[in-house]
């Protein structure tokens, strides 16, 4: 029986690549690494056992948490709720050479992989993703579910609400203490984009500047 027994929930592409840095982070203890996954996945993957969540949840383990390694904010709500209600804690996982500076505070269960940086005063929600290379600069304020894909770049003074989703290579340019740049709740902001002004609640932003992406008519 495993002391700690603790589950990557998603064993796809991104599940794949935050295993190693969970591995690295508990490489002094005797915690067991699996995959929990509820799709039509091998019962092994890198070399690590996939489990589906009702066997994670009957494995017989000391202690069980999960790390929530799906990209998807919607469906990453529904699995914390879902495990919280079963009464597994959830584990924050942080790259050995992430770079965190003063008063920066985090909710549980983030992801922050390799190379990203959060500097100074910060707050940042639950189940916040920093994928490879992203960093959230001074004075911002991000809400729960938030995911930033590879290389975002978060200038100062900007707040992100709840469940938005930051494309890969986005720039946000700073705000002020005053008037903060503000991307709203849900909100999606396309691969590349630089961002100059507010992006309102619900819509997706493409572009440089970034301007609201309406699909053509048919
Ligand atoms: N998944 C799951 N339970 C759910 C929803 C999704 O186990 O309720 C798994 C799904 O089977 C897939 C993974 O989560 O293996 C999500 O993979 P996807 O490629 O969509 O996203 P990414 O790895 O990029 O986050």
């Amino acid at each position: 029986m495993a002391d700690v027994l603790v589950g990557i929930y998603g064993a796809s592409g991104f599940g794949r690549e935050v295993l190693p840095l969970v591995r690295e982070q508990l490489k002094t203890t005797s915690a067991e690494l699996v995959f929990v996954d509820d799709g039509d996945v091998p019962k092994v993957l890198n070399g690590y056992p996939v489990l589906r969540y009702d066997e994670f949840l009957e494995s017989d383990a000391g202690e069980k948490k999960l790390v929530f390694a799906i990209a998807n904010s919607a469906i990453r709500e529904k699995l914390a709720a879902k495990c919280t209600k079963d009464g597994i804690r959830s584990l924050s996982v942080r790259a050995d050479n992430t770079v965190i500076l003063d008063e920066v505070d985090v909710g549980e269960g983030v992801i922050l992989c390799h190379f990203t940086q959060l500097t100074s005063n910060i707050r940042i929600g639950k189940y916040f993703h920093a994928n490879i290379y992203s960093y959230v600069a001074h004075d911002c304020v991000i809400g729960d579910y938030v995911t930033f894909a590879p290389s975002v770049r978060c200038n100062g003074n900007v707040v992100i609400e709840d469940h938005a989703y930051i494309g890969a290579g986005a720039v946000i340019k700073q705000g002020t203490p005053e008037k903060p740049l503000v991307i709203g709740k849900s909100a999606v902001v396309g691969m590349g984009a630089v961002v100059t002004k507010d992006v309102p609640p619900g819509v997706t932003v493409v572009g440089n500047p970034a301007k609201v992406f309406e699909p053509r008519k048919r």
